[in-house]
């Protein structure tokens, strides 16, 4: 086994809005110059860094808007976010919890800030990830996990160090709640102070870890401070986290797709002809109705 080595650290760009609820520093594809390839199967990540939303009436978030050929995964580390969907799904995600929706065929869906939330105002800090599906799956029914914070497999490092909450993949034996369709690591690491834990992943495998809370040094040698995101090389398998005061940190790491990627706003497919019918289904309505 070889150490797998940090290729670079991303400081959070200029944030964006998605609808009037989410303020987001993207990191994937922002983070490498070789666009949504370079991290496959995680084709995007928009990170909420912890951000205050003052009390309103009117939930703030993002209207109806369809998705269709990955899945988009929702981890909520402060504040809570409301979803519903044009399958009649719906739910609370709140601090500490994942959910991990199949958009496949197409699903509508909207997300705002939960209501009790919204009145009472108060910080929001999240991440969300869409992840990519191989050709075969792009087209599979659409489905749910909601993985509560009460069904996150937890590794307890020893002395007493931390934690690894395990949302897909396996550490150390143990293996996380989510399913996927092909191979996925996801998890949030949460180190006390000089607290260390050591990952292995597949040389081949894409791999980057973001920063959520704290400092953490990898491998001894890459400071990585909060809200920043690390890259992988491909030289290697196994690295150490150590924290330099309480940390949280996202680790995600996955086998690529190798399949073509045609991507047009919320449509990932692998042709531009598919992504053309994709827009005619949902202009002639089969991703099914949602009220505003
Ligand atoms: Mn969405």
């Amino acid at each position: 086994m070889s150490i797998k080595n940090i290729e670079s650290i991303t400081s959070p760009g200029r944030p964006h809005f998605v609808g009037d609820g989410f303020r987001v520093h993207n990191f994937i594809p922002g983070a490498s110059r070789s666009g949504m390839e370079r991290m496959n199967p995680f084709i995007l990540l928009d990170y909420g860094a912890k951000h205050y939303f003052p009390p309103s009436d009117k939930p703030r978030g993002v209207g109806v808007h369809p998705h269709r050929g990955f899945e988009t995964v929702t981890v909520a580390y402060k504040g809570k976010v409301a979803h519903h969907d044009s399958s009649g799904g719906g739910g609370v995600i709140g601090e500490g919890d994942v959910q991990w929706m199949t958009a496949a065929s197409g699903i509508l869906h909207k997300e705002f800030h939960e209501e009790n939330f919204s009145k009472k105002g108060g910080d929001l800090q999240m991440v969300q990830l869409w992840v990519n599906l191989p050709a075969k799956d792009k087209m599979s029914p659409p489905k749910y996990q909601a993985i509560t914070k009460d069904q996150i497999t937890r590794f307890d490092l020893p002395g007493a160090s931390g934690t690894v909450e395990i949302i897909a993949g396996e550490y150390k034996g143990l293996q996380g709640a989510a399913t996927t369709f092909t191979p996925v690591s996801l998890f949030t690491l949460k180190l006390v102070s000089a607290g260390q834990a050591d990952f292995s992943f597949p040389a081949g495998n894409n791999t980057a870890l973001l920063v959520i809370e704290g400092k953490v040094v990898v491998n001894d040698q890459a400071v990585v401070p909060a809200d920043h995101f690390g890259l992988f090389l491909h030289d290697g398998e196994t690295f150490t986290v150590r924290a330099e005061e309480n940390s949280i940190v996202l680790i995600l790491s996955g086998e690529p797709i190798n399949e073509p990627i045609a991507a047009h706003g919320p449509f990932v497919m692998n042709t531009d002809t598919e992504i053309r019918q994709a827009f005619d289904d949902f202009n002639n309505g089969l991703f099914g109705y949602l009220e505003d």
